[in-house]
């Protein structure tokens, strides 16, 4: 904003693309118009398809209270247990144990957030069972949605039916790396710099079908294997 730029604060409502110009017309007073637009709204924007290679899922974390530092586990590395639900495990500078997991297709905000009771039951159960010595009464708990890609690779580039318009989606548990990298790349697209290897995060490539969330580990390996 020191540089000059404008702050809305909006929702996106319409999209379209006419002679040159990507227009965002907002549900205020604001109309936008643009030569390019980068759309970073999460999982979803009124007037584009997400690709067959996308989904919507919900996650629920929680964090204990701080810990006796003698009753946490070596080096405090991260533990993600790679069964189905997921869970993983991780420690804070002040000694708490982060975990989540319990992803399900849920997308009502309303209806995930009344699942928070349950899936934060289910958390710290197994917390419990894969580490004992935790005191696992909750400071706090938290759920989200967020999209996810069938290879595991975030969605960046160009909009196929509105080439004006780049997207950043699909990053799965991996928002904080992917959206750097969507900087990068989407600033590299719009300046020229394009590389082969941006191919590797176009919205229309190939990739393979979502396994059923409800499928074993043994299946989903025998998936990413074929
Ligand atoms: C419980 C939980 C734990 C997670 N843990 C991790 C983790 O440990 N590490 C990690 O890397 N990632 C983690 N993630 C994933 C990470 O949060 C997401 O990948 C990331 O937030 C996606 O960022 P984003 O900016 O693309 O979308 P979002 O964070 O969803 O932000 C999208 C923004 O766009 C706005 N918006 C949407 N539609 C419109 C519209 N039409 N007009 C205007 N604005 C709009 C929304 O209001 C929102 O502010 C976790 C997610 C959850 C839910």
């Amino acid at each position: 904003m020191k540089q000059g730029a404008r702050l809305i604060g909006a929702s996106v409502q319409r999209l379209h693309c006419e002679g040159g110009l990507v227009t965002a017309e907002t549900d205020g007073p604001f109309v936008i118009e643009a030569r390019t637009a980068v759309l970073a709204t999460g999982y979803a924007m009124p007037e584009i398809d997400m690709p067959k290679l996308h989904r919507t899922t919900s996650s629920w974390a929680l964090a204990t209270i701080p810990q006796d530092p003698a009753a946490l586990w070596r080096d405090q590395a991260l533990i993600w247990e790679d069964s189905h639900p997921y869970l993983y495990m991780r420690t804070t500078p002040d000694g708490r144990i982060i975990a989540g997991g319990e992803d399900d297709d849920t997308v009502d905000p309303a209806a995930r957030d009344a699942k928070l009771a349950e899936k934060i039951m289910a958390i710290r159960e197994k917390v419990k069972r894969l580490w004992s010595r935790a005191d696992t009464r909750v400071a706090t708990a938290w759920c989200g949605t967020f999209g996810e890609t069938s290879d595991g690779l975030p969605l960046i580039g160009p909009v196929p039916s509105m080439p004006q318009v780049y997207a950043a989606y699909g990053y799965g548990g991996n928002g904080i790396t992917f959206s750097y990298l969507a900087t990068q790349v989407i600033g590299a697209m719009i300046g020229g710099g394009y590389r082969d290897w941006f191919d590797d995060f176009a919205l229309d490539r190939d990739a393979p079908a979502f396994v059923e969330r409800s499928s074993t580990s043994e299946e989903r390996r025998q998936v990413a294997f074929n």
